[in-house]
């Protein structure tokens, strides 16, 4: 029998737990209900026993690691915090979201326990085989193309679980009852003096929003009056993700452009775009329930980043495009410009 444990830690804010760690809770409850093992939820951060009424109603057995060496991530006290969470849980199976903090410490925190760990698991579950039933992974390789299933015998085992693979536990908060673990804290070189985030508020990658919007190279290219128009499309896509919230993703056409712009080439770029934003199969494969693609011919090298999106639309002047050739569910062909100036009207016209 295992006892599984599920990590996590708040969120900047230092109030509640991150999404990420939501989505990890719920992982470790479906699989503790599968498997009937008991389960516990390790929180780690400045005052972690506040976070923790949010989910109590999952009926684990709660563990904080609390205090000020807790409130920065920082490796030696967030690796001591998780380790001392792991030997307080006795815990067998150890399920951690793959977040900055926690991607940066687990496979450290594993090693001191003499456990083993893997990373990028999309999925967790009690499965039958032929010696019975036991816990496997699985988690994806070489861009997507072939799934693993991995079980392991030696304990304890680590699992890094990605982002958007299972949805946020949302449970009523109610009265937690937390037993608070002691840490000895270790000598620390580390001083956070605090975040220096790049592009603050001009953001474009934004791994939790619902929608995935995706520009491709035809919107800096000669439209139907026989003229480039890149600086209306800039302010449109922004304005587009401003309003809407939504992440934007890129063909890798457009991207490259870009790059070669700059090289010398005389055509207008789009300023904001850079590889990060490509997606495909040189670029990202994100998990957004939706998808927008304005702009981009859907060839296959782009379309498998699209892998995880379930609801595909597309907004392309061509009718032979490769969205329309069972890529999308929706295909407007249309002029992206007027449609989407014409969404933006109306989310403008929405705002509160
Ligand atoms: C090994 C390899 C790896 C690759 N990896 C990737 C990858 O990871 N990601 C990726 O994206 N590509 C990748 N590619 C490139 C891919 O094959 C395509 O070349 C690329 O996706 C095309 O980008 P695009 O559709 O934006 O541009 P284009 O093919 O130029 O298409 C532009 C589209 O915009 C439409 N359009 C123009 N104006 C408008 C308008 N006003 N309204 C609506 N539609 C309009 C046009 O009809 C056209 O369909 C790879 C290729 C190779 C060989």
């Amino acid at each position: 029998m295992e006892t599984i444990l599920v990590l996590t830690h708040v969120d900047d804010g230092g109030a509640a737990l991150t999404r990420a760690s939501l989505e990890t809770v719920t992982a470790g409850l479906e699989l503790s209900r599968q498997s009937g093992s008991s389960f516990a939820i390790g929180i780690l951060g400045l005052d972690a026993e506040a976070a923790a009424g949010a989910v109590a109603a999952t009926g684990a057995r709660l563990f904080a690691v609390s205090g000020e060496a807790f409130a920065q991530a920082r490796y030696a006290t967030d690796a001591a915090g998780c380790e001392a969470l792991c030997r307080a849980a006795q815990a067998t199976l150890i399920l951690a979201p793959a977040s900055a903090r926690f991607a940066r410490i687990a496979a450290g925190v594993a090693h001191r326990l003499g456990g083993v760990i893997d990373t990028h698991i999309a999925d967790v579950q009690m499965a039958s085989n032929a010696g019975g039933q036991a816990i496997e992974a699985t988690r994806w390789f070489y861009r997507q193309r072939i799934e693993a299933v991995i079980g392991r015998e030696l304990r304890p085992w680590f699992l890094l679980l990605d982002a958007g693979t299972h949805a946020a536990y949302a449970g009523e908060p109610v009265a937690a009852q937390v037993e608070s673990i002691a840490v000895a804290v270790p000598a620390v070189r580390t001083v956070v003096e605090g975040f220096r985030a790049p592009m603050r508020g001009t953001q474009t990658i934004r791994p939790d929003a619902r929608l995935l919007f995706v520009a491709g190279a035809g919107w800096t290219k000669k439209q139907p009056d026989g003229q480039v128009h890149v600086s209306e499309a800039g302010e449109q896509i922004l304005s587009f993700l401003r309003l809407s919230g939504a992440s934007l993703g890129s063909s890798k056409s457009l991207t490259d452009q870009k790059a070669d712009g700059q090289a010398g080439e005389d055509q207008p770029v789009l300023p904001f775009l850079t590889h990060l934003n490509q997606i495909g199969q040189t670029g990202s494969t994100p998990r957004h329930p939706k998808g927008l693609s304005t702009c981009c011919h859907g060839e296959e090298p782009h379309a498998v980043g699209w892998r995880f999106i379930s609801e595909r639309r597309a907004i392309s002047l061509d009718a032979n495009c490769g969205w329309t050739r069972g890529k999308a569910d929706v295909v407007y062909v249309a002029d992206a410009f007027q449609v989407m100036a014409r969404v933006n009207a109306l989310l403008e016209a929405r705002k509160p």
